[in-house]
């Protein structure tokens, strides 16, 4: 039995529809799609992205602090890199969503972008959790490296609980034995998460797998089984990814992958946010 109040279907029996911005909502019958590089590396590289992709996508990622597991490895552009985003997202009107690390850093970043993400390393992090809860942003909410689905609904609840009524959940790959793949991906989770919980679910396949050849299906998959948005990594350079380069798609497969996932959404009685493309440039 998990002890969580605000985030269950017994507090709430609806589903919450979370506004990201003021014209994108997640959690209704439209599937919403988050796509860009792991990192933002250059104004350049994030305009691409968005030129390309604002017919197709619905929000832009990008990290600008990045949790790397070796301290030598490019942490993030930082405050530059808030810049582009940014820009960016004025630019062509694109919601845009960044990984938050540190209690510090949540009001530089909600003053740039529209959602926070708490990556997998930090999902237990109860003090940066209890401070998002007053962020006035909404919240996406990495699953954690080995985090069970109860603690994940746990530390949703302390977003909750602290005043934050926005969090959208992300199932993104689970450690296990094999090494094969990066993670496994839990859609079982999914599942599971959508039947708990009143709150949006959205399935990263790019960290949960690492290889980009596994994306597309596994994206399929997380629409069929009742999944209310993506997130996926693509790149201008794919090879060039300055982090997580065996996973990121190219701009032109991410086209094509949002195009293959109307029929898996119409199969569902759901259906692809339709996009109005962007006037700029
Ligand atoms: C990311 O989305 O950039 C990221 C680091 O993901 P995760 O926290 O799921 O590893
Ligand atoms: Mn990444």
């Amino acid at each position: 039995m998990i002890d969580a109040k605000l985030a269950t279907k017994s507090h709430l029996k609806d589903q919450k529809i979370v506004n990201i911005s003021e014209t994108l909502a997640c959690g209704g019958e439209s599937i919403v799609i988050i796509g860009g590089p792991c990192a933002v590396e250059n104004l350049q590289q994030i305009e691409s992205v968005a030129k390309k992709l604002s017919g197709t996508i619905h929000g832009l990622r990008g990290g600008v602090y990045k949790p790397r597991t070796s301290p030598y490895a490019f942490q993030g552009m930082g405050e530059e890199g808030l810049q582009i985003l940014s820009k960016v997202r004025s630019l062509y009107n694109i919601p845009v969503v960044s990984e938050v690390m540190s209690i510090s850093q949540i009001e530089i970043m909600a003053a740039h972008v529209d959602m926070l993400q708490v990556g997998s390393r930090n999902m237990q992090n109860f003090d940066l959790l209890k401070a998002l809860g007053q962020a006035g942003k909404p919240i996406l909410l990495k699953r954690g490296l080995a985090a069970t689905i109860e603690e994940f609904v746990m530390a949703a609840e302390y977003i909750l609980s602290h005043g934050n009524p926005d969090v959208i959940l992300c199932e993104r790959g689970i450690r296990s034995f094999d090494s094969y793949t990066r993670n496994i991906l839990d859609l079982g989770a999914v599942v599971a998460l959508k039947q708990i919980t009143n709150l949006p679910v959205i399935v990263d396949p790019s960290h949960a797998v690492g290889k980009r050849e596994f994306v597309a299906p596994l994206a399929k998959a997380a629409i069929a089984c009742g999944a209310d948005g993506l997130i996926i990594e693509c790149h201008p350079e794919p090879e060039k990814s300055v982090s997580d380069a065996r996973q990121a798609l190219s701009l032109e497969d991410m086209q094509d992958l949002v195009e293959s996932l109307k029929p898996v959404a119409t199969a569902v009685e759901r259906n692809i946010l339709q996009q109005k493309r962007a006037v700029c440039c």
